[in-house]
This record gives structure tokens, C-alpha cells and sequence, in this order.
């Protein structure tokens, strides 16, 4: 905590004034263009990975870089991607997974399952390929690292299906005012894979946005 406190003084005393016009502005309303559904792991830091100022992202987190389908409207998802594409009007919604994940090793490994069971309630939102897919890893010969991998590239793509049963996001799909994309992020090596949406597979990040764009029929 003392951490958190030395941080703030830092923060107050020495970045703050330099950067007093932004917050100024900010404090007037937000308009990012991007909404990020990422993990919440503490490694995965959107504002330092892609070199962004305050206001610029509109961040949804949770175990697992989850989006429950829209019949599931408890969950806080929903509102966020709601809020973001009506309210905010984000241009572009990214699900981002990354390397490491300790929710998509829960649920290949279900090593805590007494322990958490509100997290394993709340990854079955990672949805039926999940588990079929850890069934598969069974006897496939893989390695744990493999598996995991594949495992989160896998989870990215059912959030994206689901992301696009939400009205506000098949609206603005149809309306052209809403692109959808599929990254994973590695944290040992700092780079970012892409779902192409032609091939359905995995490959470094192209840095011409358009081709980025996932078509979601
Ligand atoms: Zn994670």
C-alpha cells in the first residue's frame, strides 16, 4: 500500500502539473474511440502497451477477458459495451487475451475449483469450446504452453461471437460505425497477435488498421 501512496504524491506533485491543461479538458466529458475488453491481470497495462494518454481507452475488465452473452445482463459487461458504443460511441472494440492467463489455466487445469467457485462460475462464459477444446488437449500431446495458448487465442474468438449478439455492437456493425477485432498479447515479449478473420488463425499485428478489421457476418 505504501507503494500506492508514494505513487500519489508523485502523481500529485510532479506529473499532475505538467499535464494539468489535459486533465482540465477531461474533466469537461471523455470521448475515447476504443474500448479494450481485456484480463484483469495486473501484467496487462493498455495504457503502457499501446502508448495512450488518459481518456483515449475505455477499458472492460475482468477474469479472463469475458463478454457473457447479452441474455446475461447482470454481469456489468453488457452496460460497459453498451454504454460504450451508444453513449461513447467507440469506433473500434478489441478483445485482447494475453500469454500467462491464470483464468484459461483454470480451466484447463481445474486445480481450484473448491477454492473458486464464483471464478468457475464465471468462466463458463468462456463457453462450450473451452471445454471442448480441454478435452481435446487430453491426449493430443501438447505441451501445457500450447495448450494454453491455443486455448486463449480460442476464448478470444467466442468473446468476439458474443460481443457481436449485443444490439448496440450488431448495430454498429450494420451501420458501419463499429469494427470488432481479436488480439492476444504476450507478456514476456511484448508482442501482439491478430485474429485474421479469413484465415480463423493467429499473426503478428499488422499496423494498418483496416487491415485488422474482423468481418463479423
Ligand atoms: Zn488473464
Amino acid at each position: 500500500m505504501q507503494r500506492l501512496l508514494e505513487g500519489y504524491s508523485r502523481f500529485r506533485n510532479e506529473v499532475f502539473p505538467h499535464h494539468s491543461s489535459l486533465f482540465q479538458q477531461l474533466a469537461q466529458g471523455q470521448k475515447p474511440e476504443i474500448a479494450l475488453i481485456t484480463c484483469s491481470d495486473s501484467r496487462v497495462m493498455p495504457e503502457m502497451i499501446f502508448q495512450c494518454e488518459p481518456g483515449q481507452i475505455f477499458p472492460i475488465r475482468n477474469a479472463g477477458n469475458l463478454v457473457p452473452p447479452p441474455t446475461e445482463s447482470q454481469s456489468g459487461v453488457a452496460a460497459s459495451v453498451e454504454y460504450a458504443v451508444r453513449a461513447l460511441q467507440v469506433a473500434d472494440i478489441v478483445v485482447v487475451g494475453h500469454s500467462g492467463c491464470g483464468a484459461m489455466k483454470e480451466i484447463l487445469e481445474r486445480a481450484h475449483v473448491k477454492d473458486l467457485p464464483l471464478v468457475h462460475s464465471w468462466l463458463h462464459h468462456a463457453g462450450p469450446s473451452a471445454k471442448w477444446l480441454s478435452a481435446l488437449f487430453q491426449d493430443a500431446g501438447i505441451s501445457d504452453e500450447k495448450k494454453l495458448s491455443l486455448l486463449t487465442q480460442a476464448n478470444v474468438m467466442t468473446q468476439l461471437g458474443h460481443l457481436a449478439q449485443h444490439a448496440s455492437v450488431a448495430e454498429g456493425i450494420l451501420k458501419g460505425t463499429l469494427r470488432l477485432h481479436g488480439w492476444v498479447y504476450d507478456i514476456a515479449t511484448g508482442e501482439i497477435l491478430a485474429l485474421d478473420n479469413e484465415s480463423g488463425s493467429f499473426g503478428p499485428l499488422a499496423l494498418d488498421l483496416h487491415q485488422n478489421e474482423l468481418k463479423i457476418a
